[in-house]
């Protein structure tokens, strides 16, 4: 069975290391911090073999370097993490990653920057999505437009309901009171919230969470009900999803 193991990272990250025992690799899924990351794999007992990063921000990408001279890690990548680091293997939408027998299907989820990647592995219902959608919220618009981020998400949507999101912040009860803001009227989506609420109290995770829950209750996912467009405007899920994401932004 794939192993991951999630820690908290910087200040508001949380970092993944995914291990395959078969075959003894193991991926860092982005790297906010190369030498928490090294302590964490030294400490479960693994080496890190590879890295896969979703996008560019040094809270995703600064530990590569740190990660690769201590490991001599391969660093699977898309594009424009060029900027932070030297890639070994770039891929984009459609390619694929692995980790022993495990296969990682990259996705497209750019917006939040242009070259977003996430990572599915389908026969282990789990995605790394890193900062293209979060519980309860979406990534900020940094250089993508909104059709673009709407697409990225529509593609997220698609995926199984059952597959686990490995969102890359703990940003969910702030998102919670937007999305109360947002969607008042959703019953699911307030239970949700309390629940989130009861978790951070003990100081527990809210990621990962699970699609089908975010399908019913994350207003960015949801740009294309009818509820939400009648309360935030838009002839198109896509505008409806721009003027969440300005609301959120001035929230
Ligand atoms: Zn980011």
């Amino acid at each position: 069975m794939l192993e991951v193991h999630q820690f908290p990272c910087l200040s508001d990250n949380y970092g993944f290391l995914l291990h395959d025992p078969d075959s003894g690799e193991t991926a860092a899924i982005d790297t906010p911090d190369g030498s928490e990351y090294l302590r964490q794999a030294e400490a479960k007992g693994w080496e890190i073999t590879q890295i896969w990063n979703t996008h560019w921000h040094p809270d995703h990408a600064g530990g590569n370097k740190a990660i690769v001279e201590a490991t001599g890690a391969t660093v699977v990548a898309p594009r424009e993490v060029e900027k932070l680091s030297p890639i070994d293997r770039v891929v984009g939408n459609g390619d694929s990653a692995s980790l022993g027998k495990w296969q990682a299907r990259v996705i497209d989820v750019s917006g939040h920057t242009n070259g977003h990647i996430a990572y599915h592995i389908a026969k282990a219902d789990m995605a790394f999505v890193g900062d293209s959608v979060f519980a309860l919220g979406c990534g900020r618009m940094f250089e993508g437009v909104p059709e673009q981020y709407w697409n990225s998400l529509d593609r997220i949507r698609n995926l199984p309901e059952n597959t686990l999101l490995y969102c890359a912040h703990e940003y969910t009860q702030a998102n919670a009171k937007f999305a109360l803001h947002a969607d008042p009227d959703n019953a699911e989506l307030r239970l949700y919230a309390a629940r989130i609420d009861e978790k951070r109290a003990k100081g527990e995770p809210t990621v990962p969470t699970v699609l089908s829950r975010e399908l019913a209750t994350n207003p960015f996912l949801r740009a294309d009900d009818a509820d939400l467009r009648d309360r935030w405007g838009g002839t198109s899920p896509a505008e409806t999803f721009a003027a969440l994401r300005t609301a959120k932004d001035h929230f």
